[in-house]
């Protein structure tokens, strides 16, 4: 059996930042890093606009703002991000106070998909100079943590510390992993909400402020803006019973690409539930196969022009003189995203939507179009065991699909913190180094 110091799964920005972490603390370690994608890396590889301000993409439970921001001085150590500028914030700030909103001043960098791409490429080889090696195409399924063995779809291997980072995407399989350990987890919080896209010249603060977050009232707030060559994609989830169903999102080219004219954000409500109710995770699915159910397979999309007016939006809805762009993600079925989705949710994200369009005046122009569903599965809570994500002996978990981040930058820090622990662990051990063992 094949035995290595380090295992780390997923090669998303958490697994990266624990492997840096480790390899550069201690160049001895064997490390492997296991990633069922054919490419590396998770979620990188999308628009990849990095926020490194305090509490964005750290949740509460986990974070405060001091420790928050010492991970991030390691984060922007090792990304040297140039960070943006911003315009007219003062502005944007005084039209939001008055109406009980904050919008929040991030330090904040885009590299766009491709530039995401290009750091990917980057950094992998970067890890691999330092010897750490990456498996692509090959998926962790089980592990026994009483041996410290994990079984992947092509062989076994042994372990002195592991890492379980599998982004979103992992949810299933780490509470699949969770179960099997008998670590205590709660599910019960979700984002849920809609996709706006509009004309760049209806929503002109993106010129000002690239990323801005807005934090409404009752939970409300926008997320992850593009613009520059920015579309909008659907992302595709399977239940456990097989059943297919999409979450739109947002991404951009850098700005190397030809501008398409076009702005997208999430507008998102969180919504936490209490008892009866077991898992928010499953109530995010029903509605994620509700949609389905209406859109016949596709997400809705509906013009504001229409859901004004209290009517469905049909193909020609996008095609008469009021409307003045085309969809992004045209494969989108025209229709009517009030049947779908819950009325307490759509009244609070429409409520904002107005408060939105009276601090940018002009996003609820007619022809914006609302994108439904967008859902945020970030509800596993595990019940760690200490500061490090340890949740049972020598297993971590860290990023996305452990709840201890909800982006790039907090994945990166949650992976550091977790690989503080595991170089305990490992230099604890009174085991010699599995690289001592096979280089001797
Ligand atoms: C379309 C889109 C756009 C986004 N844009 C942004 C953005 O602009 N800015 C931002 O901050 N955040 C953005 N995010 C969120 C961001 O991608 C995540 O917060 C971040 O990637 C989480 O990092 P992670 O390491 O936890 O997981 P991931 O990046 O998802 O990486 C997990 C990796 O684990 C692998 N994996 C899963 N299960 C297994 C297994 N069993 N065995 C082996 N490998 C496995 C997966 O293939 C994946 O590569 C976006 C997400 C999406 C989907």
């Amino acid at each position: 059996m094949e035995q290595y110091d380090c295992i780390i799964t997923g090669s998303g920005p958490a697994g990266l930042g624990a492997a840096f972490y480790l390899v550069e603390k201690n160049p001895g370690l064997k490390i492997l890093i296991l990633e069922r994608g054919k490419t590396s890396s998770g979620g990188l590889r999308n628009d990849c606009k990095m926020n490194f301000t305090y509490p964005i993409g750290f949740p509460a439970e986990n974070w405060d703002s001091k420790e928050a921001e010492y991970y991030l001085k390691m984060v922007i150590e090792k990304l040297k991000p140039e960070i943006l500028e911003k315009k007219n914030l003062e502005t944007y700030q005084r039209r939001s106070a008055r109406l009980g909103v904050d919008l929040i001043n991030i330090r904040q960098t885009h590299l766009g998909t491709d530039g995401g791409l290009l750091l990917i490429k980057k950094l992998t080889a970067e890890l691999e100079g330092l010897g750490v090696e990456i498996s692509l195409g090959e998926e962790m399924l089980e592990l026994d943590h009483s041996r410290n063995v994990v079984i992947t779809d092509k062989r076994t291997l042994k372990y002195r510390a592991l890492l379980i980072a599998p982004g979103r995407q992992g949810f299933k399989f780490i509470q699949n992993i969770m179960d099997s350990m008998g670590v205590v987890y709660v599910d019960h919080t979700v984002d849920i909400g809609i996709r706006v896209e509009t004309r760049v010249e209806h929503y002109p603060i993106v010129k000002d402020y690239y990323d801005p977050k807005f934090m409404f009232p009752e939970r409300v707030r926008t997320f992850c803006t593009n613009s520059g060559n920015a579309h909008v994609v659907q992302e595709r989830y399977k239940t456990v019973h097989d059943e297919v169903y999409y979450s739109v999102n947002g991404h951009a080219y850098s700005t190397k690409r030809q501008p398409n004219g076009l702005a997208n954000f999430a507008m998102l409500k969180t919504v936490r539930f209490t008892e009866p109710l077991a898992s928010g995770q499953q109530f995010a699915v029903n509605l994620g196969l509700q949609a389905m159910l209406m859109g016949g397979g596709r997400p809705l999309m509906q013009r504001v022009g229409d859901f004004r007016m209290g009517k469905r939006s049909k193909e020609k809805s996008f095609n008469d003189d009021l409307f003045d762009f085309s969809p992004s993600l045209s494969s989108s079925c025209p229709g009517d995203i009030s049947l779908a989705m819950p009325s307490k949710i759509l009244r609070y994200i429409w409520k904002s939507m107005k408060m939105l369009d009276t601090i940018v005046p002009g996003v609820l122009h007619p022809s914006t179009i609302m994108y439904y569903p967008e859902i945020k599965l970030y509800a596993n809570k595990p019940e760690f065991l200490d500061r490090h994500f340890r949740v049972r002996g020598s297993v971590f978990f860290a990023g996305d699909g452990a709840g201890t981040s909800r982006g790039i930058t907090a994945a990166w820090a949650s992976g550091i913190r977790a690989a503080e622990g595991m170089l305990k662990i490992t230099s604890n051990d009174k085991t010699t180094s599995v690289n001592t063992i096979t280089r001797s």
